[in-house]
């Protein structure tokens, strides 16, 4: 009986979010009309440069890369790929798409050739923007007509490439302003979700805008950031927890952003110190680097107040040693998934903040239900039982692109996203995960879908059968390892299947171990029984 539903919600109350806005709007509404915004404070650093863009020089430039993609031909609901490190022109770009109505879909912009190929041609990319060191990846795109922007500061052109600063110095005012319906997507991310090959996750402005509310806005915020901080953001741009719950979550309340393009601990520790970063959030293997690290003494890092994980599990033995690392900070976790936006956030983090226990990944985010399914009989389950998360509200992604299977497995008709993550929650309301159903391994955080190794795996051609599953490890959480059958006389070796793959694939997907086996498991149905196979590791 639905009406016995067992259902989780915050302890915050439900708060009203403009979520009828268009992002931009939403994002900047203290800049507009009598709002009280501050516009010449800092919104974002490069530490590489130490360039600075104030909250009007962030606004003035989002137009102006808009009319100046506009003008290049691109329309509302096209979509563009950003193929970037972490800078500020990552935040600049999307915004100015976003503002478009058009789309972006971000990719990891180490990912190999195919990998960029096949995510460009399955989200019909129009245009790229990329820096000069990942143009060679791109010629086949190029020359079936995918427009290629190029961002660099070197004077001399990259060959049929447009030049950003071009697009930059566009007139704004030649803008027509689109109509922008909430139901828009603004960006498309990929994911495995909780089964099979990455695909594209429909992410609308009414559910971006949505899901940074639930953390930044009212009274009592979730997630309370204000204009004082200084927000460290070394997580990838790419991945869409960043954009959402650091970038655009620091861009609504004020705070300045410090944007690092890649993870070193002692320059992240000095930047620490010079810029007194009050905000850090992290990934499980981020605060284990911190754990380990003597040089932590070295530096001051009195100013952090706030430390947040998310992304994958953190246990409790970490959790705990960080915290002494970091004595001014209130450490937390945070739990999402790109297909629901944030599902779970420390309410230690809130205005008035909540006791809450190590290993915890926080209370569900306000605006939102959430219920926890027994994974056989499906019935909901009442406190202090495991059972898959599902959770519901205006947050969830409009479905995944041109499948409506896969989305209809992963929202079910009454509008709960099944997260395929094991867990409970308390009796104080807190969740803790404690396993995953669905087949994803997350490899320091990073996605990797069994699913397409086993693709790559079974096109060599003495390889009969094969299947990917995480092993546990302890730097990177999970790696993936393969059980492989070999066809008949074959004598290949774990290195020859190694190499056949690794090259194909960036880095953290490449297959670390393999073992040789007769068969692989499956069921009646055919479905690979990935269980018995974790469980022989
Ligand atoms: P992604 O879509 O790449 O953000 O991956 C989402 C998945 O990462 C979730 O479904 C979980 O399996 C895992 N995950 C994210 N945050 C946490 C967390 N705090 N604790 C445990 N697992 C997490």
């Amino acid at each position: 009986e639905p009406s016995q539903d067992f259902i989780f919600r915050s302890k915050l109350p439900d708060i009203s979010i403009p979520n009828h806005l268009p992002l931009t709007d939403y994002v900047f509404q203290r800049f507009s009309g009598d709002g009280d915004g501050d516009s010449t404070k800092t919104c974002l650093i490069d530490s590489a440069t130490g360039r600075i863009f104030t909250y009007a020089d962030v606004q003035t430039n989002f137009r102006r890369i808009a009319a100046g993609i506009h003008r290049l031909g691109i329309r509302h609901r096209d979509t563009v790929m950003l193929l970037l490190p972490n800078s500020p022109e990552f935040a600049l770009i999307f915004l100015a798409l976003a503002h478009l109505g058009a789309v972006s879909t971000t990719a990891n912009p180490l990912y190999t050739q195919s990998e960029i190929e096949k995510q460009a041609k399955a989200s019909a990319a129009k245009m790229i923007i990329t820096k000069r060191c990942y143009v060679k990846k791109l010629t086949n795109l190029q020359n079936n007509g995918v427009l290629i922007v190029c961002l660099d500061d070197e004077d001399d052109d990259v060959d049929g490439c447009v030049r950003f600063t071009e697009l930059i110095q566009a007139d704004e005012t030649e803008l027509p302003k689109p109509e922008i319906s909430p139901e828009d997507t603004v960006s498309i991310p990929y994911s495995s979700g909780t089964t099979g090959l990455p695909k594209g996750v429909m992410i609308t402005h009414k559910g971006l805008v949505t899901s940074i509310a639930q953390k930044v806005d009212g009274e009592n915020p979730n997630l309370n950031f204000t204009g004082d901080d200084v927000i460290l953001c070394f997580l990838p741009m790419f991945h869409t927890y960043t954009l959402n719950s650091l970038i655009f979550s620091a861009m609504r309340t004020g705070a300045a952003i410090l944007i690092v393009p890649k993870f070193e601990l002692n320059l992240v520790m000095e930047l620490i110190q010079r810029y007194k970063v009050t905000v850090v959030p992290v990934a499980p293997p981020v605060v284990l680097a911190f754990v380990k690290s003597p040089e932590t003494e070295r530096y001051d890092l009195s100013s952090v107040r706030m430390m947040l994980s998310g992304a994958a599990t953190l246990k409790k033995e970490p959790e705990d040693a960080v915290r002494l690392k970091f004595p001014n900070a209130i450490f937390g976790q945070g739990y999402g998934m790109t297909e629901a936006g944030t599902v779970a956030k420390s309410l230690a983090f809130a205005k008035n903040p909540f006791k809450t226990k190590s290993g915890a990944c926080g209370t569900v985010i306000r605006n939102a239900e959430m219920k926890v399914v027994d994974i056989i009989s499906g019935v909901s389950l009442p406190r202090n039982k495991s059972g898959e998360i599902c959770i519901r509200g205006h947050q969830l992604m409009k479905g995944y692109l041109n499948d409506p299977e896969a989305t209809s497995r992963t929202i079910d008709k009454d509008g709960w996203l099944h997260t395929g993550d094991i867990g409970f929650v308390d009796d104080d309301d807190e969740i803790f995960i404690v396993d995953r159903l669905k087949e994803l391994i997350k490899f320091k955080g990073y996605q990797v879908a069994p699913a397409e190794l086993e693709a790559l795996l079974i096109s060599h051609p003495s390889i009969e059968d094969a299947a990917v599953v995480p092993m546990k490890d302890e730097v990177a959480g999970e790696i993936p390892v393969a059980f492989v059958v070999r066809s008949k006389g074959s004598r290949l070796v774990e290195n020859d299947v190694k190499s056949y793959v690794n090259k194909k694939v960036v880095h953290y997907k490449r297959i670390k171990r393999v073992f040789f086996v007769e068969t692989i498991p499956k069921a009646v149905s055919g479905k690979l029984l990935r269980k018995e196979l974790r469980a022989k590791l």
